[in-house]
């Protein structure tokens, strides 16, 4: 898979605001970040100024392992962005992270079908120099 370009992934990036840029800059470095509460200790995901859990306005960073399951997903057929061209089909999950939030994430250049409760993790796909994104692979065995 050294061969895969991920160059044309960048015009799919969100807007980089104050509050998410810690999740995006944290993927720059090669690592998987999300909020945690201070006062009820659940990490979550997307960035808020507040916890959904609890509703304290003490969150913080932290980088996290990211591994999960597969909670579910689909196999997409049909190109919506040429960046995808060279990956068709590929599966989008919603991955169940074992740290609480589920991750809608991009599965590219699979070698077999996923499956729900498949065991994956993180993998972190470089844009550019200052933008990678988070896809998910299977687990190493
Ligand atoms: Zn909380």
């Amino acid at each position: 898979m050294s061969d895969m370009n991920f160059e044309g992934f960048g015009e799919l990036f969100p807007e980089i605001n104050e509050l998410n840029a810690p999740f995006w800059d944290g993927l720059a470095q090669s690592e998987v970040r999300l909020q945690k509460c201070g006062k009820c200790g659940v990490h979550q995901y997307p960035a808020e100024s507040f916890c959904y859990e609890c509703g304290a306005q003490e969150m913080s960073w932290v980088p996290v392992v990211g591994e999960g399951t597969v909670y579910s997903f689909t196999v997409v057929h049909q190109q919506y962005h040429k960046a995808f061209k060279a990956f068709m089909p590929y599966t989008v999950a919603i991955v169940q992270m074992d740290e609480g939030p589920r991750m809608l994430s991009a599965m590219l250049g699979l070698n077999k079908p996923m499956a729900i409760g498949d065991r994956v993790q993180p993998c972190i796909r470089k844009v550019s120099e200052d933008r990678s994104f988070l896809t998910y692979v299977p687990k190493d065995k």
